[in-house]
């Protein structure tokens, strides 16, 4: 079989997608192929639980470049078409149809697979989790006759669903492990606030429940819970998170990180072989920023991964040193905005409204910020990301009581 030769190699979809453009707008001449899984070209994800799900927006909408900027930026896009195995001594992989293709630089942004609940019942129809364009088009239809949904999970997945489909008009169930939803990312007060607001609109919430089995005879009607409640609806979405898909990598032998799961990346973003790269859902990167290895699984952080690789990859290497940054859309209802991540925090400082529907939240950790919410303060956010970034001492009194003031200049903080 012929051997095909490209000098960038990029295996993925969305974060892969970023990395070509910033190959070409860098002035990188060299040939590039992006081989991809799914039959779309690369596309981003967040419409699948927000206007997509909601039939308001075209697959089209969600591309990261338009099909036809592929072939008229020398691109080769082979979508559909899995790649098998990676070769790092011989610096080739082999994609499914046999063929094997020879790289000098290679991404690897082959993003995340979703936990499945493999509990009685789980083979049921009308069970479903989501992560690419077949699943959203799935609950659109199945929702479309049901009259109430179930949805397992307190995150942002299950809540942004819940969220569309009631505004469709479908009512909506969710069962969670968590006693309020999205406390795990933002803590029981911010949770508490989004959960009573998605309760104004008429989502119901049974927290501190794990799932047990599935109910149904021929589809899921119903999950029953380990305390023994029974919840019933027409379909099911599950989301109970991801795992970074490491498969290509691990069996190549990169190194991955015991703790996150993630491919062992150093500051730069290159993997634990030389030019080969990782971005994304799958990237765990030793971050300046944080002082600790790091991999989150946030559209944003995606995308500048991918531009960050092709800059590595084209011999400007640097630290990637952004802020993760992260948004969700309830629907109309509410928009968040999250710099961080703040993995634990002593300390919640409020500023703002929250019963005018404009508030932020900094989570302060040993008297620095780890982490901030807004809602509707837009404007607070960069400082946050600032604030985080220099490590600024907030402990102060006086400190503390400028990020509590909604009125004060949070500039004043960092300069
Ligand atoms: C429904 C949904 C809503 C979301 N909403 C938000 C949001 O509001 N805000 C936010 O910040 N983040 C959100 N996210 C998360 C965000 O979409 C992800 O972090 C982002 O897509 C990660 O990009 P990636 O390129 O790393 O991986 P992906 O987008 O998953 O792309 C990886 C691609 O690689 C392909 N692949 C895997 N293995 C191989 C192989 N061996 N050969 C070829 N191809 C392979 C996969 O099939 C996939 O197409 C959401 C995610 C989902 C699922």
């Amino acid at each position: 079989m012929a051997r095909q030769r490209a000098e960038y190699l990029l295996i993925g979809g969305f974060a892969s997608g970023y990395c070509a453009s910033e190959l070409r707008k860098r002035g990188a001449d060299g040939s590039i192929l992006l081989v991809g899984r799914e039959q779309d070209p690369p596309y981003e994800r967040p419409p699948l639980s927000k206007e997509y799900l909601r039939g308001e927006a075209k697959r089209e909408d969600a591309y990261v470049n338009p099909v036809s900027w592929y072939e008229e930026n020398g691109v080769e896009l082979r979508t559909g078409t899995n790649v098998m195995s990676l070769d790092v001594e011989g610096r080739t992989v082999k994609l499914q149809s046999g063929e094997e293709v020879e790289f000098e630089k290679a991404l690897i942004a082959t993003g995340a697979n979703v936990n499945i609940l493999r509990v009685d019942g789980a083979t049921l129809d009308r069970i479903h989790y989501l992560r690419a364009f077949g699943n959203s088009d799935n609950i659109r239809a199945d929702a479309e006759s049901a009259d109430r949904v179930v949805l397992v999970g307190g995150s942002y997945i299950a809540c942004e669903v819940a969220a569309s489909l009631k505004s469709k008009g479908t009512d909506c169930t969710l069962v969670m492990m968590e006693d309020v939803a999205l406390s795990r990312t933002f803590g029981d007060q911010a949770g508490r606030w989004f959960q009573e607001l998605l309760e104004s609109k008429g989502i119901e919430f049974h927290g501190g429940q794990t799932l047990a089995t599935f109910e149904g005879d021929d589809h899921a009607s119903a999950v029953v819970t380990d305390s023994g409640e029974t919840i019933e609806g027409d379909m099911v979405v599950v989301g109970a998170g991801v795992r970074p898909d490491v498969m290509v990598a691990q069996r190549a032998g990169l190194e991955i990180d015991e703790d996150d799961g993630g491919i062992r990346c150093d500051e730069t973003l290159q993997s634990s072989v030389e030019g080969i790269y990782a971005a994304g859902d799958v990237c765990s990167y030793e971050s300046r920023v944080h002082g600790r290895r790091l991999r989150v699984e946030h559209w944003d952080v995606a995308m500048q991964q991918g531009q960050h690789a092709a800059r590595s990859m084209i011999g400007e290497a640097q630290p990637y040193e952004a802020v993760p940054y992260f948004f969700s859309d309830l629907a109309d209802w509410a928009s968040l905005e999250y710099v961080g991540p703040a993995t634990d925090w002593d300390e919640e400082i409020w500023r703002g409204d929250p019963d005018a529907g404009e508030f932020a939240v900094f989570y302060l950790k040993d008297g620095k910020v780890a982490g901030a919410l807004t809602v509707e303060r837009s404007e607070d956010l960069g400082h946050a990301r600032s604030l985080l970034a220099e490590g600024v001492d907030v402990s102060g009194d006086e400190a503390k009581a400028l990020l509590g003031d909604p009125d004060s200049d949070l500039g004043e903080l960092t300069i």
